[in-house]
């Protein structure tokens, strides 16, 4: 093992010192907007996630920076019988981290703990940024990473966050052990061969079994990745999506709404050198390509909806074509530049054409006018239990919404197209269904159920979005 690296101070978490509730988080977007401690006013911190779509009052707001002071923590939570919740950056569409008792910040707890050629330990509030540049440094990597790297280790972990490929694993594919605090304020270490139950359940487990306090995840040697972007149409995409998927180590893909024009884009791991190459002069440049990717078709769309088509087709016209070859880090990121709310299905890999083609006619149908494209990417099968890649090779369809445009209508079709199909909602989206109907989706759901009932019968970490889709009282 190589020495760990240095480690930031932070805030020491006193439950009993209103002074060192926390103002404001460093990772998370707006959390506690409002604090307020005069006497007599209990719960008045405020929080929100990135895409504004779940709110949090919580009664307070700590920062714990060691894994003792996350025991206290939960122990005079439990004293005061409050529910407790650990958040990320915030950037996951669901209500997961909301919380009415105890929120504790991840951003106390940064930095790579130990690294060897195939491992790193590392704490649960470091950003996958973070990672991504420290492992470099040190000629490792991860099998993948998403399209942005804003997230925490633990957030993007328990989420199964993934970015695309037969053979790319997500994040929670790679952890090799969690430490956990649990409800009694046990300290436990868990892996496959070391209560594999929990381990299983807790991995893309949204945090409901204990607070991760580190996490053991597996690396590979450090890479140059070549990327290829280019500009199709919608059925030759998905006529030839099977053949660029097992040619290319990687490929993705984003379809416009309302247009047949899709972008793809081909991954490869490369000799190098580093280059960058494309942009050529037939694409809209400067001012224009601005205001298509950052922000500006989602919010004329928003108020212009007969024009989505149009303004679609100049977004998908914008986005560079050509080629570039760099860290693997660097190359992936590449969500849109403007906030959304995310709803994303896992179905088994085979469907990709014919749920495509449903959910396409379904939008077309609808009177939405939707100004994000779709995001469709694939996965080899996984082991979480909750993973949405549990048991099966999968693909992923990602729809997204311009954070200010109503989304609810739009996800719902979506939704009462994809639940047809054997589809599995990813929880940190914005997804709707609850246990019932989760139960016959991901097999494992009933031993998710029996562990959680095992090690939180409480309910310490619990919620009512835990309460809803891993259902209480069963
Ligand atoms: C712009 C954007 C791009 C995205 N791109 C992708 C993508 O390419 N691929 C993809 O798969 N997903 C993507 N996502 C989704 C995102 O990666 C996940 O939602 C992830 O959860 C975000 O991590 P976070 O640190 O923000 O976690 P948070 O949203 O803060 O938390 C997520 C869950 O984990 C729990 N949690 C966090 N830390 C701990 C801890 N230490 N102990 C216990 N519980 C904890 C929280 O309570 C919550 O339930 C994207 C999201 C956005 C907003």
């Amino acid at each position: 093992m190589r020495s760990p690296a240095a480690h930031p101070r932070h805030v020491i978490a006193d439950w009993a010192a209103p002074s060192q509730w926390r103002a404001a988080n460093n990772t998370a977007e707006g959390t506690a907007s409002a604090l307020d401690l005069r006497q007599g006013v209990v719960a008045v911190a405020r929080w929100h996630n990135w895409a504004g779509n779940a709110e949090s009052r919580p009664t307070r707001i700590l920062t714990p920076r060691s894994v003792d002071e996350v025991v206290s923590a939960v122990q005079a939570a439990a004293a005061r019988e409050l529910p407790v919740r650990m958040v990320g950056a915030g950037h996951s569409c669901s209500p997961a981290a909301v919380t009415s008792g105890v929120m504790l910040t991840s951003d106390g707890m940064v930095g790579v703990e130990q690294v060897s050629d195939t491992e790193v330990r590392v704490l649960p509030g470091t950003t996958v940024d973070q990672l991504c540049r420290e492992l470099d440094s040190l000629g490792l990597a991860l099998p993948a990473v998403g399209d942005i790297r804003a997230e925490t280790v633990a957030g993007a972990a328990l989420t199964a966050q993934h970015g695309s490929g037969r053979q790319t694993p997500s994040l929670t594919a790679g952890i090799q052990a969690l430490e956990l605090v649990l409800a009694d304020g046990d300290v436990v270490t868990v892996a496959a061969a070391q209560d594999g139950d929990l381990f299983q359940a807790a991995k893309a487990g949204l945090g409901g079994f204990g607070v991760v306090t580190s996490l053991t995840l597996a690396t590979v040697p450090t890479y140059l990745l070549h990327a290829r972007t280019f500009p199709d149409r919608f059925e030759n995409t998905v006529s030839t999506f099977d053949d660029w998927d097992s040619d290319h180590d990687m490929v993705e893909f984003d379809w416009y709404p309302h247009t047949d024009r899709t972008v793809v884009r081909q991954f490869d791991r490369s000799a190098g050198p580093v280059a960058h190459v494309g942009r050529s002069r037939r694409w809209p440049s400067g001012p224009i390509r601005s205001f298509a990717t950052a922000g500006g078709v989602a919010r004329l769309g928003r108020s212009l909806p007969p024009a989505v088509p149009g303004l679609n087709r100049l977004s998908a016209a914008a986005q560079p074509p050509g080629d570039t070859t760099d860290r693997w880090w660097r190359v992936l990121p590449t969500a849109p530049k403007v906030r959304f709310v995310e709803l994303e299905y896992a179905l088994p890999r085979p469907m990709l054409r014919p749920a495509l083609t449903m959910v396409r006619r379904a939008i077309e149908d609808g009177p939405e006018r939707v100004t994000l494209p779709v995001l469709v990417r694939t996965g080899p099968a996984e082991d979480a239990w909750l993973a949405p890649a549990e048991g099966r090779a999968t693909v992923y369809i990602c729809l997204r919404v311009f954070h200010r445009s109503p989304y609810q209508r739009y996800f719902d079709t979506a939704e009462a197209v994809l639940t047809e199909l054997e589809a599995r909602p990813r929880l940190g989206t914005a997804q709707s269904l609850g246990a019932e109907r989760l139960a016959s989706r991901y097999p494992r759901f009933a031993d998710v159920q029996r562990v959680r009932n095992r090690v939180d019968p409480d309910r310490r970490f619990g919620n009512d979005y835990l309460a809803r889709v891993l259902g209480d009282g069963a």
